[in-house]
């Protein structure tokens, strides 16, 4: 998926935005709402991010680490209860966190205490197949956050095309030829796909959805912001 125009939708002006520039628009929102705020509340603006895809979060700085991990799998992940950890990669500071109590550090930690501007994080879910995201803190500030996380902005569903006819939006994936670019297909495609792939109809047959996840393990799609989940239309 190499060059798949990516775009989101602002939550407060409700415009659309490159994803490469809707970050910055956001935290001028977010500067104009904090001048008139009167909260002592630290809430932190996070990018969740892997290739074209993109989360613009406002997450609690009083809430542990645990609710963004259980955001991320709501509405990007979850498909069989995998363990997953964030990772903390600075000098003299490298600590992982995971969902797990056979491991070290647990998510109980308040993302106030962990998070700074500017701070990078690791985050994977699944150590078998892995979906790894970038996660950074564009910034701080002292506003309110309904419910812990709040989704600020996410990609549109990319314009992915059927492998097959080149022409068609894809919206079903066959897991065994995703790995010879021969595995997303549009509807027509994926029919008669089921006619020479014994294994589609068998156990290989996901949807295309808009999750770094799609097409790994059982993913079928997310929990929360069904609407903008699912295929690109066309
Ligand atoms: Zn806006
Ligand atoms: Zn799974
Ligand atoms: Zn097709
Ligand atoms: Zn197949």
């Amino acid at each position: 998926m190499g060059k798949l125009k990516s775009e989101g939708t602002c939550v407060y002006c409700e415009k659309m935005y490159a994803g490469s520039g809707i970050s910055r628009h956001l935290g001028s929102h977010l500067k104009k709402m904090e001048a008139t705020s009167k909260t002592t509340k630290k809430a932190f603006h996070v990018r969740v991010s892997a290739a074209e895809m993109f989360l613009n979060l406002l997450v609690d700085g009083n809430k542990p680490l645990r609710e963004l991990d259980a955001f991320l799998r709501a509405i990007w992940l979850e498909c069989c209860g995998h363990k997953s950890s964030f990772e903390v990669k600075e000098k003299n500071y490298n600590i992982d966190f995971f969902n797990d109590d056979d491991f070290g550090e647990k998510m109980d930690s308040k993302m106030g205490s962990i998070f700074k501007k500017g701070l990078a994080l690791d985050y994977q879910y699944d150590f078998g197949s892995t979906t790894r995201l970038n996660v950074k803190i564009l910034d701080e500030y002292n506003l309110k956050v309904p419910d812990g996380v709040q989704l600020l902005s996410r990609n549109e569903p990319l314009h992915i095309l059927c492998h097959k006819c080149g022409k068609q939006p894809a919206s079903e994936i066959c897991t065994v030829h995703l790995w010879e670019g021969e595995g997303l297909l549009c509807k027509k495609c994926a029919k008669a796909h089921a006619k020479t792939c014994d294994d589609f109809d068998d156990y290989a047959r996901l949807p295309v959805v808009n999750s770094p996840r799609m097409g790994t393990c059982a993913y079928e799609g997310g929990r929360i912001d069904i609407k903008r989940d699912g295929a690109w239309k066309g």
